[in-house]
């Protein structure tokens, strides 16, 4: 099965929070949200990797796609967003996965998942998952209608950190992880609603129309001021800001360490979190080197030059860093 996975915009997302957290000088009152912001993230990821390694370890009929985190267009030019789709000759299935561990009780009105201790107190309360699965579901049936494709999608909500169930309040869509491989199994086997041919020209549309999310960069996204970020290149084990005694090597004054010089890293950190754009002078007054060497560092990125003369910037265009 030659499986189509685009390069997650979600993970991009993940390294911009990291470094922002990573480079806010002192203490932050955005500090706390943020960390709770990423760690809910790189949770959610995990889910979906589990759910996508189950999707890849089954022999799925000829044709049959997976594609996971995508964009598609809605009427006045807005999109939705759809963890993982599975579209296979017998249906096509949105899985909405949970990656949350511990006894959770779902509510339909109003519809919320609360995650409990043992004497019933709301430890965590939260969108309820079956919402967001109907949510995802009818969005992708209008796109389907509107792109002329008269077939329906099934959804699943996946627990994928086994967690006890203490109420739900209907019979709903939802499996444990360990259900989804034999689930999937049997659906392959149902008659086939898409041939070949619309199977291909439906998996096409898909790539064609799909935009990834892309909201960088992401401090103003969060409303962080740029000014309250570190820019200068840190110390990889302990974010101590580096010196560079010579021409060629850079030194942590905390460590007591010599460092490869920290170019890659410290301008995607940039282009993710503050400016798309950077300049030869502004290149060379970071890493401390004249402007043959800075165009020389910038020179990997494969950035797009605007403008002319001394003035003249260098654009990332954030797509690229998805291939
Ligand atoms: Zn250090």
């Amino acid at each position: 099965m030659a499986a189509v996975k685009v390069k997650s915009s979600a993970l991009l997302i993940v390294d911009a929070l990291e470094s922002i957290i990573e480079r806010f000088r002192g203490n932050h009152e955005k500090r706390q949200e943020l960390e709770q912001q990423l760690y809910n993230r790189k949770s959610g990821i995990a889910g979906e990797q589990k759910v996508l390694d189950a999707l890849y370890s089954i022999q799925l009929p000829r044709g049959s796609r997976v594609f996971w985190d995508i964009s598609l267009p809605l009427p006045g030019g807005s999109f939705f967003q759809v963890d993982v789709i599975l579209i296979m000759p017998s249906g096509i299935l949105l899985l909405e996965s949970k990656n949350i561990g511990g006894r959770l009780r779902f509510y339909s009105k109003p519809s919320e998942l609360h995650k409990v201790d043992e004497n019933g107190t709301i430890l965590l309360a939260m969108d309820c998952p079956f919402a967001q699965l109907q949510d995802q579901k009818d969005n992708m049936d209008w796109w389907l209608a509107n792109n002329g494709f008269r077939v329906k999608t099934g959804g699943l909500v996946v627990l994928t950190a086994n967690p006890t169930i203490e109420a739900i309040s209907r019979n709903s869509n939802i499996i444990r992880l360990r259900e989804l491989r034999s689930i999937v199994r049997r659906m392959a086997e149902q008659p086939h609603v898409l041939s070949a041919e619309l199977l291909k020209t439906l998996t096409t549309a898909i790539q064609l129309q799909q935009r990834p999310y892309l909201p960088f960069p992401y401090a103003h996204h969060v409303g962080v001021e740029p000014e309250h970020l570190e820019w200068r290149p840190l110390c990889e084990l302990c974010l101590c800001p580096l010196d560079k005694p010579t021409s060629r090597s850079w030194f942590c004054p905390n460590c007591r360490m010599s460092h490869v010089p920290p170019y890659k890293k410290t301008l995607l950190d940039r282009f993710l979190t503050t400016s798309n754009q950077i300049t030869t002078a502004e290149c060379s007054r970071l890493f401390k080197c004249n402007e043959r060497t800075a165009l020389r560092i910038l020179e990997p990125f494969n950035l797009t030059r605007i403008g002319n003369g001394p003035s003249s910037a260098y654009q990332m265009e954030y797509l690229q860093l998805l291939e």
